[in-house]
């Protein structure tokens, strides 16, 4: 008799872990909405988001946004630049970009390049030397930032894009940011000396984005409709350019 009790005991405790293990599992998947890891939101109506126009940021359009926290973060890395260089421009050229606004800059990328090419694997790999595919790109996340000029030419022989470069990797991770595509990495974006990305929140966006991956792909891949998604590889395209990023920013 006393034996059975245990059992069951043993039993009844075993099975309530396994439904908390199940449930924390489950929350875990779920902190962060699909719709938020594909840009498929708009940021103008979300709280957690800011406008950075009305910050003390140089942008170079009205209208950008991004998530409170790197905004704080990256003010007071623009703050410490300025002290030490007043006159080299530190300014925002990109920030948060939504799905609708990513999927713009597809399908005009597209449209010129069709032409030439006329074979869709061609045309997206073309675009995706330098741009994502909507409901890929790390601007989705309200993390991440283009800093002043979005040419690598800019960085390796302006003499102001230099030293603003060198500033940007000696001091931005102090603040939390990382560079996420760096140079040599085995695939993905080319190096962008321009894009920063506010580690402490996008390493979990990167973390939940490459679970879905690993595990159900099709999570991701149903919500793409962009031109061409279903002439391309398109899965393998999707984790080569989500995933390869630097380790830094893992
Ligand atoms: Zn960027």
């Amino acid at each position: 008799m006393m034996k059975k009790i245990i059992t069951l005991k043993t039993v009844t405790h075993f099975s309530s872990t396994l439904t908390l293990l199940l449930c924390s599992t489950f929350a875990m998947a779920q902190s962060i909405p699909l719709n938020k890891l594909t840009g498929q939101f708009d940021e103008k109506k979300d709280s957690n988001y800011i406008a950075l126009d009305s910050t003390i940021l140089p942008v170079n359009k009205k209208g950008m946004y991004l998530q409170k926290e790197p905004t704080e973060q990256l003010i007071k890395a623009y703050n410490d630049f300025k002290k030490s260089y007043s006159n080299i421009p530190f300014i925002v050229v990109s920030a948060t970009r939504n799905y609708t606004y990513q999927n713009g800059i597809w399908q005009r990328k597209w449209d010129a390049l069709l032409p030439k090419f006329n074979n869709p694997q061609k045309i997206a790999e073309q675009i995706l030397k330098l741009s994502s595919m909507p409901g890929t790109s790390r601007h989705h996340w309200g993390t991440d930032i283009d800093i002043t000029s979005v040419s690598s030419e800019y960085f390796k022989n302006d003499k102001q894009g230099v030293i603003l470069y060198q500033w940007l990797r000696e001091n931005l991770p102090k603040y939390g940011f990382c560079q996420p595509f760096s140079e040599g990495r085995k695939g993905g974006y080319l190096p962008e000396e321009w894009h920063w990305s506010y580690k402490p929140i996008a390493k979990q966006y990167l973390a939940e984005y490459k679970a879905i991956l690993d595990s159900n792909p099709q999570m991701i891949m149903q919500n793409l409709n962009f031109t061409g998604y279903d002439k391309i590889t398109l899965e393998s395209l999707v984790k080569e350019y989500v995933l390869t990023v630097n380790p830094d920013c893992y």
